[in-house]
């Protein structure tokens, strides 16, 4: 074995789990189900899967190691790669959306709960596994969810799985309650002591305040390296810039600071930047420090040794599903009070630390939530619905959730599906639905490939669906806003967003995909990268299932449009007045959000319902009524439909083309 290995095999036996795998062995061995709960960084992640291995618990089969994030899977793979002294995507891999990193020779495998779910839908009973762990799963994800219940079939089918369910130390009664003869080991934690600090008023400007405080910590406090909890890319980025602009005018009487971002679309060598250590001692002997800024992904995900002063913005970006308007939105929300609690202890794993929490004691104690609910009370659950009618569960109401979902989200979903022709009028699914559930993707953006051959407009939907499924890629820096708009009028066309998003995307490809070319154009290279990495899988499975990638310029702007409403019919508005719309079904009142480039069109379609102040539509393209009833016409039964201006204009619409027949 290598120094390297030795060395790292030290700092293992020192994890607090290792005292408990004696007693994890005696459980495991008479068990079929073992649910572990410990601290966050007592090794669970890292030591479990490896013991299961070296024991030969799998018997000639795969581990399976499931986590509710990429970049914990990606990261907490490489890292028992680096333990095990192999390399990575040989014995040990990972498996996440767009991306698989594993082959022949792959024994250990870490994946998203969405990838493992997603095999279930070739391999019912996930036979290529002999141990599946289901990790983080007090995180309660909707794909863990379903997974909790898929798997509790297959264990009666099965009695060679074995499955352990790993969760940090909150709320582990309702596995035990669910897994009912499952035995519950609890490793104790290493926690130290964290001191609580809260602001005396409301923050106004929490980002503000996080850099006065990193700066305080930095000048006055004793080493020690710091974690911040904030809620996405862009302004985990902008804080990095306002961060190190300030320590820049310190520079002398302070140690050097590295800042380092982390969120889950970073690039790969980007995260493992979070592990380096702190920057040495200064020129005047004064100790270097680390300060990370993260989304929740730092909550109990990965463990980043050394954090002794944890910032703490008590808002995270959370999943939102309106049933009565369809649409799931991410919405920057405050934190419940088990996850202060998470953050907090990030401060006191190698020694007592300190937590700043940018919010008042009183709103702690009034207003944030005990815990967040499961995600499945909170999705839009077509998806979901369609994946477990693949898995052969006809029966959605005797499904075992641990918690069920609404019946009203329930009956969306299959309403949904129906609509989408991925159920028949019996509810059975059809062929398209079949192919739909192919993609890793919501049902409404595969039915836009899937269809793209009808309007000739397969490339643009490839270059479409890659960009709805990164975040937002068009930058507009404080103080570069008119440079930013400029940049971006090349791509905008005035029939719609959708367009603006397809021409930005085929800007990239013209020009060989070059980062210089982004930045010069105010679009964010990595999002681009990442859409490209998107689209070139798409291609493949496009390939794989057959479908024809077409693509005609003629009539293409309307093409594009018919194409999208083939999906997003459900979205659609019409214009009320000046900027005001309304949603068809639902009666809602939305505004054009201020970043759309399309111009007040009476009739439109839109991607996404932001809610902030105001409720906005964002990506909207301008479409033609008549649309809708050639392409839509099951949704468009007007005998369903409230009585608005909009059923008026599209009844007489239907009556013109009766009486033009
Ligand atoms: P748990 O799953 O119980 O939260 P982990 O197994 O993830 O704990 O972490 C155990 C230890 O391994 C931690 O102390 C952490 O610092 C270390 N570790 C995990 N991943 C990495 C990595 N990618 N690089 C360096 N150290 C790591
Ligand atoms: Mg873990």
């Amino acid at each position: 074995y290598s120094n390297k290995y030795r060395k790292l095999r030290e700092e293992r036996e020192k994890l607090p789990i290792f005292d408990a795998l004696p007693q994890f062995d005696k459980m495991f061995n008479k068990n079929q189900v073992v649910i572990l709960q410990g601290e966050t960084g007592s090794g669970k992640t890292t030591q479990i899967p490896q013991y299961i291995l070296e024991k030969g618990y799998a018997k000639g089969k795969l581990v399976a190691c499931t986590q509710p994030r990429r970049v914990a899977a990606m990261s907490v793979a490489k890292r028992v790669a680096e333990e095990m002294d192999v390399e990575l995507g040989q014995q040990v891999g990972y498996s996440i959306r767009f991306e698989e990193c594993a082959g022949p020779n792959t024994l250990l495998k870490y994946l998203t709960d969405g990838m493992l779910l997603r095999e279930a839908m070739t391999d019912p009973t996930l036979d290529k596994y002999g141990v599946i762990i289901l990790d983080e799963a007090h995180e309660r994800t909707l794909s863990t969810d379903i997974l909790f219940g898929l798997l509790k079939e297959v264990l009666q089918k099965r009695k060679d799985l074995k499955v352990v369910v790993m969760s940090a130390t909150l709320d582990t009664e309702k596995f035990l309650g669910y897994f009912k003869n499952a035995p519950l080991l609890t490793v104790p934690g290493r926690l130290y002591p964290v001191e609580l600090f809260y602001t005396e008023f409301p923050e106004e400007d929490y980002l503000w305040a996080t850099v006065r405080t990193v700066m305080q910590i930095h000048a006055f406090e004793e080493p020690g390296d710091i974690l911040v909890f904030l809620t996405g890319e862009e302004e985990i980025e902008s804080t990095c810039d306002s961060i190190r602009k300030e320590a820049a005018r310190y520079k002398d009487n302070v140690g050097k600071l590295s800042v380092i971002p982390l969120y889950s679309s970073l690039p790969p060598a980007m995260q493992q930047k979070i592990f380096e250590p702190a920057p040495e001692v200064n020129s005047n002997g004064i100790p270097g420090r680390k300060c990370i800024l993260s989304t929740n992904i730092a909550e109990t995900s990965l463990t980043i040794d050394g954090i002794v002063f944890v910032i703490d913005s008590g808002l995270s970006k959370q999943k939102c599903y309106n049933p009565r308007m369809r649409v799931e939105s991410l919405l920057v929300s405050p934190i419940s009070r088990a996850s202060a609690k998470q953050r907090a202890g990030r401060a006191g794993r190698t020694r007592p630390g300190k937590c700043y929490r940018l919010y008042t004691e009183k709103s702690y104690k009034r207003e944030l939530v005990e815990s967040t609910a499961p995600e499945i009370l909170r999705s839009n659950l077509a998806n979901v619905v369609l994946q477990l009618k693949i898995l052969g569960i006809e029966n959605l109401v005797d499904f075992d959730f641990i918690d069920p979902p609404s019946p009203e989200t329930m009956m969306r979903a299959l309403e949904t599906l129906h609509y989408l022709r991925a159920l028949d009028d019996e509810g059975e699914l059809t062929e398209e639905g079949r192919l739909m559930s192919e993609f890793p993707l919501d049902p409404e953006l595969s039915k836009l490939l899937i269809i793209s051959p009808k309007y000739s407009c397969g490339e643009e939907m490839l270059n479409l669906v890659a960009m709805l499924t990164s975040p937002n890629p068009f930058l507009r820096p404080r103080d570069h806003e008119d440079a930013a708009d400029k940049a971006k009028s090349k791509f905008v066309n005035k029939d719609g967003d959708h367009i603006t998003l397809i021409n930005a995307y085929q800007g990239f490809e013209n020009e060989g995909r070059q980062p210089y070319w982004c930045s010069k154009n105010f679009l964010n290279p990595r999002t681009m990268r990442g859409a490209a990495e998107i689209r070139d899988q798409l291609v493949v499975k496009m390939n794989k299932l057959d479908i024809p990638i077409i693509s005609n310029k003629h009539n293409i702007s309307e093409n594009i449009r018919k194409c999208i409403i083939s999906g997003f019919f459900m979205q659609v508005v019409h214009k009320e007045k000046a900027n005001f719309y309304m949603t068809l079904k639902e009666k809602q009142h939305v505004a054009l959000h201020p970043s759309t480039g399309v111009m007040r069109p009476d009739w439109a379609v839109y991607h996404e319902y932001v809610l902030t102040s105001k409720k906005y539509i964002r990506i909207v393209s301008s479409i033609n009524p008549e649309w809708l009833i050639e392409i839509a016409p099951q949704y468009f039964d007007l005998s369903h439909f409230p009585d608005t201006n909009g059923k008026k204009l599209l009844q007489e619409i239907i009556d013109g083309k009766n009486t033009q027949k």
